[in-house]
């Protein structure tokens, strides 16, 4: 960690004391871009004059801090808690002036450090039936999560112990390693970018924070939800870790399909066979619906492949009262087995019906054009 230095910031940068902003920023560039370590590997000196350059741009560019320091020097920075530029900070500010230049902007998301940790979000899938699905059903789940441990109160420590700042990145939980031409900043490998080093581990989680632990969730599944459907339960996921909240859970609805409903939306489709008298003559059906039995009136002469719309008899939407409608594709069947009298009277209908055929002048080839119509 570096500490405020006693050096003249206009001076290290080489502009008056009336300099705007923009030429702060110009001149740090120019001493950036000469003293960066990563041109000079092994030149303590110009390390040295790239570290009082970053400390003179992060007080002179930052308004407040200048006034201060035009108006009380070192000290009143001193006294106001500054202490100077953050290695890491450093590295940030500059990928904000260069860009890319060389090749690094902002390093990945760091975990905060010794401060407390949000739990991660988890996921549990859970598969219902395509009623449940359709009408809606609470339902209690067990699930196991990592839980704070309570013991340590999710810091890991043996309680009453403290933990070590980390001495291979000095707490920082970050180590920069020269890669090549490129710097770059990694998580610590030693203390994994904690900052800290648990010597006297919580005896319940072994230093880990967390604890595995079963918890029963009621889950209230509203009607209409279909597979893919996404419930988030606040703070049921993995536990938080020093003092940090707890993580979501999130449920995945799998609907498992139904043996003769097939559902698209709020619409629910089947089909259902139709002897062949009952086609021909008309019938009125008992149709199985979602909602219990429904009646279907089905005209003479129907064909197979024809839609019948049983109105409302789909499923409720999920938001709203509204429900969809209920689609019935019949299809003819031919009977397969016939007694001696089903054949006689086939045989008599066949014969009525090529007779009455032939007296309107329906042929074969009539029939055909029909099809193809
Ligand atoms: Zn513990
Ligand atoms: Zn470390």
């Amino acid at each position: 960690m570096t500490s405020i230095m006693e050096i003249d910031y206009y001076e290290v940068l080489g502009v008056s004391g009336s300099a705007s902003s923009d030429g702060i920023k110009k001149a740090y560039r120019k001493l950036a871009m000469k003293f960066h370590p990563d041109r000079n590997p092994g030149d303590e000196e110009a390390e040295e004059k790239f570290k009082q350059a970053t400390e003179a741009y992060e007080v002179l560019s930052d308004s407040s801090k200048r006034q201060i320091y035009d108006t009380y020097g070192f000290e009143g920075l001193k006294s106001r808690g500054y202490q100077g530029p953050n290695f890491e900070d450093v590295f940030s500010s500059f990928g904000d002036i260069f860009g890319d230049i060389f090749g690094f902007g902002r390093t990945e998301t760091r975990r905060s450090k010794q401060g407390p940790t949000r739990g991660s979000d988890l996921r549990y899938d859970l598969s219902i039936t395509f009623m449940e699905a359709v009408h809606g059903i609470s339902k209690d789940i067990e699930i196991e999560r990592p839980d704070t441990c309570w013991t340590c109160e999710g810091t890991g420590l043996r309680p009453g112990y403290k933990a070590e700042t980390c001495s291979t990145c000095d707490g920082r939980g970050q180590v920069v390693r020269s890669q090549g031409f490129f710097r770059m900043s990694t998580t610590c490998p030693q203390c994994r970018g904690e900052g800290e080093i648990i010597k006297d581990p919580c005896a319940d989680c072994d230093g880990a924070g967390l604890v595995k632990s079963k918890k029963k969730v009621s889950l209230k599944i509203p009607a209409g939800v279909d597979t893919g459907a996404k419930m988030r339960l606040r703070d049921t996921g993995e536990g938080g870790r020093k003092g940090g909240p707890a993580g979501d859970l999130y449920v995945i609805i799998h609907v498992e399909p139904h043996e003769f409903f097939l559902r698209e939306g709020d619409l629910i489709y089947c089909q259902y066979p139709l002897d062949f008298d009952q086609a021909a003559l008309g019938y009125d059906l008992e149709i199985p619906t979602i909602h219990g039995k429904k009646k279907l009136k089905i005209p003479r002469g129907t064909q197979t492949g024809q839609r019948f719309t049983l109105k409302n008899e789909g499923v409720q939407h999920l938001r709203g009262n509204v429900r969809g409608d209920m689609i019935v594709e019949v299809a003819v069947t031919t009977p397969k087995k016939l007694t001696k009298r089903q054949k006689e009277l086939l045989r008599e209908f066949g014969e009525l019906e090529r007779k009455k055929e032939k007296d309107n002048g329906e042929g074969l080839l009539k029939k055909l054009l029909h099809f193809g119509r």
